[in-house]
């Protein structure tokens, strides 16, 4: 593929987006603020979406008549720590080495809307039929936090509707309509200190999260046996797994704390209430155990955040319909990572996830994009101008 005349547009806008090191978390104020100012000179209305404490910001916007349909490109603003990485280069500021440019976000995610934003010029001046809108989140990657939010924000703050959303998360600017949902829970076991030796008439709130944990390993052996499979991802199934541990003070001491962190991914076929409410009944079968030894004992379960839903975009619907023309690949994908499509979907927007950057670029030490992926989506703004152009 040639090398798009905005490469270069979109290659400064990626440097300066990079510069701006919000993590997930981390108020994004600088950088909704920079996307702000360059909207404001393109003479294009836009609304931020600010949190409750100030310090955050979504930003949509509309470019093109104010009629039903068109489309939302979608992106967050936010990226993971680097902290602890082996990176070569300073990781907030891009560095071209050949065809690659070194920098956190460059792929995930914000090569996408750095051609978002050296397209609008061109989105501007065209006659399009059908608008174009900008969603660009906060807080994506401790939860997809403020996916929802400014979701709900596009439908309340417009009269007209769009109909689709694509999330530019990186799919090698390969189409998908499939991804899978993702909740993280935290368990606490509380039970009551004693002398190691009594440990037959107390109950070890570590021993008691080992069978927890075991009962997670459990449950997707159940699934699968169940047939709750799904050949378009990989694992092909729901996993449940528990990545933090915590409890106990020391060897001699038969602990009367214990907390897990796990987290539940789910295909979109599974309910995930329901592998959740499975989990709280085999808890409170393990109090009702343990309370006959230890009165106090008891087992609590929060959600980290609201669960994320997956998303099972079919594969003849109309934004299956209208994005397939736009890409070269025009077989569909899946892809295994959580993302705001889901989100987007259960507001009523038909949404398929299609970005430059290729997903194993993500969350990495020495992360980069090719500046072919850049032009890959340089070229499909164009073609989506086009279809969307009277
Ligand atoms: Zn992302």
């Amino acid at each position: 593929m040639p090398e798009h005349p905005l490469l270069s547009d979109s290659i400064h806008l990626l440097e300066q987006l990079v510069a701006h090191p919000v993590l997930g978390g981390q108020s994004n104020l600088s950088i909704a603020h920079f996307i702000g100012n360059f909207l404001e000179q393109a003479g294009i209305d836009y609304q931020y979406v600010t949190n409750e404490d100030g310090n955050k910001k979504a930003i949509h916007c509309r470019i093109g008549p104010a009629v039903d349909g068109g489309v939302i490109l979608s992106g967050h603003t936010d990226v993971v720590p680097t902290e602890g990485q082996d990176w070569h280069t300073d990781p907030f500021q891009l560095t071209a080495q050949g065809d690659l440019l070194y920098g956190r976000g460059a792929t995930d995610m914000k090569g996408f809307i750095a051609c978002c934003l050296a397209a609008l010029p061109k989105m501007k001046i065209a006659s399009l039929a059908k608008p174009i809108y900008f969603a660009f989140s906060y807080d994506e990657e401790i939860g997809c936090l403020s996916g929802p939010i400014v979701a709900k924000a596009i439908r309340e703050h417009y009269e007209e509707r769009p109909a689709f959303a694509i999330i530019g998360e990186p799919t090698s600017m390969n189409l998908a309509n499939a991804e899978k949902g993702m909740g993280v829970f935290e368990t606490t076991i509380y039970s009551r200190a004693g002398h190691s030796s009594q440990i037959r008439t107390g109950a070890s709130a570590i021993q008691e999260a080992a069978k927890l944990i075991l009962w997670l390993e459990e449950k997707i052996e159940a699934l699968i046996a169940d047939g709750h499979t799904d050949d378009r991802f990989s694992p092909p199934h729901s996993t449940l797994q528990a990545g933090i541990c915590h409890g106990g003070l020391a060897p001699n001491i038969v602990a009367d704390q214990c907390h897990i962190q796990w987290d539940l991914r789910i295909i979109p076929k599974d309910d995930w209430q329901e592998i959740l409410q499975d989990f709280l009944d085999y808890c409170q079968e393990r109090e009702q155990i343990c309370q006959t030894k230890v009165p106090e004992f008891r087992i609590e379960t929060v959600p980290q955040y609201p669960f994320v839903p997956a998303l099972d975009t079919s594969p003849v619907s109309s934004v299956v319909e209208f994005t397939r023309p736009l890409v070269n690949e025009p077989s569909l994908t899946s892809v295994a990572f959580a993302s705001e499509a889901g989100q987007f979907a259960a507001e009523g927007f038909e949404a398929v996830l299609c970005g430059p950057g290729h997903v194993d670029q993500c969350h990495i030490a020495n992360e980069f994009i090719e500046k072919e992926q850049l032009s890959k989506c340089l070229h499909f703004m164009d073609q989506l101008i086009e279809q969307l152009s009277s």
